[in-house]
């Protein structure tokens, strides 16, 4: 009798233990279309970006004398104003429909338009409606001032319906059922504020600060991310309806940018 309830007993732990085995292994099974929680690989070339910022002394060259002497030891001054997270994501390993996605970083330039403040206002302002759901991760204004909002290793909404031409061909991802592909999944959003005699619509304006551009060439010089892949919002644009940066000096931005990077 005795060796019947043992073998009965055993019986019942052994069963348990299984019961406990399925369950776990059940529960551990991957979900297809879950939203992805855990990090993707982030590229490092724009990982840094605002790390950097506190290494600024230690990142600066000391170049021989040349024409940009004058910003040699420049150190733009720098806030943080973090945008509500409703206005930004994660960077997905994967498209919506489970495809990996693995693109280099590229750098994507803008301008506010309006002023700074009413740039930070609007990203820091929860919206419900995801159409009013934008950001950029960092903002640069007249004075020069670098703006961090959104960190790097997040998916600023700054160009929704885009594309990037590149060496590869088309580049794009998309990542909601509802909105256009866009280049947001590897793309580092940064914008000029706009000057004061642009807060309209015309096709160009004064254009930018000295210091606007010494700033955003000392801010992409942090990062490793290739000329041929730093462009504009006008140039990824696809809904035909953005122009910006207005009146933006690229030879100037780039040389100030090879200057940095030497
Ligand atoms: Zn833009």
């Amino acid at each position: 009798m005795r060796g019947n309830v043992w073998i009965a007993r055993g019986f019942l732990i052994f069963s348990q233990l299984t019961a406990l085995i399925i369950v776990v292994m059940v529960g551990q099974k991957p979900q297809e279309n879950q939203v992805i929680t855990s990090m993707p690989a982030i590229p490092a070339d724009i990982a840094s970006s605002v790390v950097a910022v506190e290494k600024v002394t230690q990142t600066i060259p000391s170049p021989q004398i040349n024409k940009f002497e004058l910003v040699a030891n420049y150190q733009p001054r720098y806030e943080i104003s973090w945008a509500h997270p409703n206005n930004y994501g994660q960077r997905y390993a994967q498209d919506v429909n489970g495809v990996p996605v693995n693109n280099q970083s590229i750098i994507v330039i803008h301008e506010t338009v309006n002023s700074a403040t009413s740039a930070i206002n609007n990203f820091q302002t929860p919206h419900n409606n995801e159409n009013a759901q934008v950001s950029y991760h960092t903002l640069i204004k007249l004075d020069g001032t670098v703006i961090y909002i959104v960190p790097p290793k997040f998916r600023a909404f700054g160009a929704g319906n885009s594309v990037f031409r590149g060496a590869k061909g088309i580049e794009t991802v998309k990542t909601h059922t509802q909105f256009p592909p866009s280049v947001n999944n590897f793309a580092y959003h940064v914008a000029f504020e706009t000057p004061l005699d642009g807060r309209n619509n015309s096709k160009s304006h004064s254009g930018y600060t000295q210091v606007q551009y010494n700033s955003l060439a000392w801010l992409i010089a942090q990062s490793s991310v290739p000329e041929n892949r730093i462009t504009t919002h006008k140039a990824v644009d696809r809904s035909g309806s953005r122009i910006d940066p207005r009146s933006f000096d690229r030879q100037k931005f780039f040389d100030i940018l090879k200057f940095y990077r030497q």
